[in-house]
């Protein structure tokens, strides 16, 4: 490390070491949550498994051990990263911010890579950041034991630790070979993070890194910043996704998923056409496109990505103002990382879903209709049965969410539910005269999908209904007081709670064993009321919404400032060829914009300002400030 930054030396005790290294590099006053106990563990020489939301601040967790550790002369640390497109902003991060780090993947030219081997060889290097595949390799198994006979293999951090686990949602095979760590340097210190473990995955994270005798972190998994809405599908989900954005988040940052790249390209083009900033990004798309996109997303502001999700991990620009999801996640394990990746700077930010009965359907024949074996299924089957209850929930989205973490809280005050307690209505008897359709067409050994059900329950003409005869059924017209869209929020509950399976390609509907009970009404079925008919604004949401934008809160002169800042960061990212939150969060600047800094004094109290950056930065600030 290169001064101004004045580090810690290995006599001071390890607690005020870390908060000196995280004012010094960081320019952050205080440890967040539980940083503090983690960085005292790992820089001790202990293991850890830490589980903290995305926008925790996971980063810290293993930073400071590692600038620590270094100083103490103890070497280098190696990252464990699964993806390739990132640790380029995150070495430039650290190099930004006085720390000499790099990394090792294929992206590199041989000549590149044999100079950072040097650097890693030689122990000048604080971090070293590599993809897994990489790391046990002969060869780098054989540096790794070099470092290590001379005392200078600090630590390994495992990021994204759950794609060790089958349970989570993207495994990776290479991740297991990670045991080997352990093995071969029993000594050294380990950090396992992730953001996303249920108890299934947290037990498999233990036993396959051989975990067992590191202390565990887990943090809180709530995200207070952020707003749950999910939404009833009606006749045309992007207009419905385009009215949000419109509503809420013109101009922001957002990233919308979709299921399939077709839907992808479809929606984007679409938000395109109608004058917004959207990009797609799928795996179909070729390398070059892909990673021209992200990096636009990162580098440019306010722009929205649509994306299946093969975009996202490892994402982390802070300033993510919305997460659409146009189709039903997998799990809510899926959802909650999904989302998570909204509001990683700690101002507000909405997860908003449209979902509907063709989502359910789907998922479900997903699952049916996937290789793997029945028990898998069967974990698959109730993961998604979550989820569900959590969209057709009307109480509070968060005290669901949490509770599936297992954690317990009070009802939010910040999701749709709480804002706008949806009202219900008793839908017992309109469940049992369904499901009792669907047992006549079961006993003339017939058939149908959801659309025909709704027509012989609404006594709708049709050719089919004539073709069958079916206005001669005890069931016929018995629904016509209910629309379509309430039928539809019948069915979809009744197939959410299993009592009825859409099966095979034309997803005709099939009573199950369950149904039986609602039919002889012992099941009470309560629905939200559909929201279509409310208009959704502001002033129906609670109150004012803070603003996403942390620059509010600034007088017109303040936001001026703000915007002159942000023009002279874009300036350096495109030099420096980094994403401009790398420079300086937008936090950041609106605190300088806000304070007005009179001298580098003053500008270096500004959280987020370290030393390395008030002396890269800080005259060019002024000036831009005016001072
Ligand atoms: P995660 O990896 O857990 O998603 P990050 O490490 O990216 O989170 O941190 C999220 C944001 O919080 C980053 O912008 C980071 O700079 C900031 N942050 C983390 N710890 C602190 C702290 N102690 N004080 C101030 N900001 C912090
Ligand atoms: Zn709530």
């Amino acid at each position: 490390m290169n001064p101004p930054v004045h580090l810690p030396s290995p006599t001071d005790d390890l607690q005020s070491a870390a908060h000196q290294v995280l004012s010094a590099v960081f320019g952050y006053t205080a440890f967040r949550g539980q940083q503090a106990d983690i960085v005292e563990q790992v820089a001790a020489g202990g293991d850890a498994l830490v589980l903290m939301p995305t926008g925790g601040g996971k980063s810290l967790c293993y930073q400071v051990p590692a600038i620590l550790r270094h100083t103490r002369g103890q070497g280098v640390a190696v990252v464990v990263s699964p993806l390739i497109a990132l640790m380029h902003d995150q070495v430039g991060a650290l190099e930004e911010a006085g720390v000499h780090a790099a990394f090792l993947n294929s992206s590199q030219t041989g000549e590149e890579a044999t100079r950072i081997e040097r650097e890693m060889m030689s122990g000048r290097l604080t971090l070293l950041y590599a993809a897994p595949e990489r790391l046990t390799t002969p060869r780098f198994l054989a540096q790794l034991a070099s470092l290590h006979e001379r005392g200078l293999l600090s630590m390994f951090a495992i990021d994204e630790a759950h794609c060790v686990s089958q349970w989570g949602h993207d495994f990776r095979s290479e991740y297991l070979q990670l045991s080997l760590l352990h093995e071969r340097f029993p000594d050294v210190p380990r950090i396992a993070l992730t953001a996303t473990a249920d108890d299934l995955t947290r037990a498999d994270i233990i036993e396959r890194l051989q975990l067992q005798d590191a202390r565990v972190f887990i943090s809180s998994f709530d995200r207070p910043n952020i707003r749950y809405l999910i939404v009833e599908k009606n006749g045309s989900p992007r207009e419905q996704l385009l009215r949000f954005i419109r509503d809420d988040h013109e101009g922001e940052a957002g990233v919308v998923y979709c299921q399939s790249r077709k839907k992808v390209e479809e929606t984007a083009e679409f938000l395109q056409a109608e004058g917004l900033n959207a990009l797609p990004y799928h795996a179909g798309l070729d390398a070059d496109v892909r990673r021209r996109h992200q990096d636009r997303f990162l580098r440019e502001d306010g722009l929205i990505m649509v994306a299946t999700i093969a975009f996202g991990m490892g994402i982390d620009k802070p300033d993510v103002r919305f997460v659409a999801h146009l189709d039903l996640p997998k799990n809510i394990e899926a959802y909650y990382q999904e989302t998570g990746r909204a509001g990683r700077d700690g101002a507000p930010a909405e997860a908003w879903m449209t979902y509907g009965l063709a989502d359910v359907v789907n998922q479900r024949r997903m699952i049916d209709e996937s290789p793997a074996g029945e028990t898998f299924k069967q974990g698959q089957r109730g993961k998604l049965d979550a989820l569900l209850a959590l969209a057709e929930a009307t109480d509070c989205r968060r005290v669901r969410l949490l509770a599936y973490f297992g954690e317990a809280s009070q009802p939010c005050g910040n999701c749709d539910n709480c804002l706008n307690p949806p009202a219900t209505w008793d839908a017992t008897e309109a469940a049992r005269k369904l499901l009792s359709c669907i047992y006549r067409f079961h006993q003339r050994g017939e058939r149908f999908g959801a659309g025909h059900l709704i027509d012989v329950l609404r006594g709708k003409v049709t050719d089919k209904t004539k073709q069958y005869g079916h206005d001669s059924l005890s069931t016929w017209g018995v629904g016509a007081d209910l629309s379509e869209q309430q039928w539809r929020a019948v069915l979809r509950q009744l197939i959410a709670l299993g009592h009825v399976a859409a099966e095979g390609e034309f997803s005709t509907l099939a009573l199950q064993d369950s149904a039986r009970a609602v039919l002889k009404g012992e099941v009470e079925v309560r629905l939200r009321e559909a929201e279509e008919k409310k208009p959704r604004g502001k002033t129906t949401r609670g109150g004012a919404r803070p603003k996403a934008d942390p620059a509010l809160g600034l007088d017109a002169e303040g936001l001026e400032r703000f915007e002159a800042l942000k023009a002279w960061r874009s300036e350096v990212a495109k030099e420096h060829g980094l994403p401009a939150y790398v420079i300086f969060q937008n936090t950041t600047l609106a605190e300088m914009a806000r304070v007005m800094p009179g001298d580098l004094d003053e500008l270096g109290e500004i959280s987020g300002v370290g030393a390395k950056k008030l002396e890269a930065y800080g005259r060019e600030i002024l000036r831009v400030l005016g001072r």
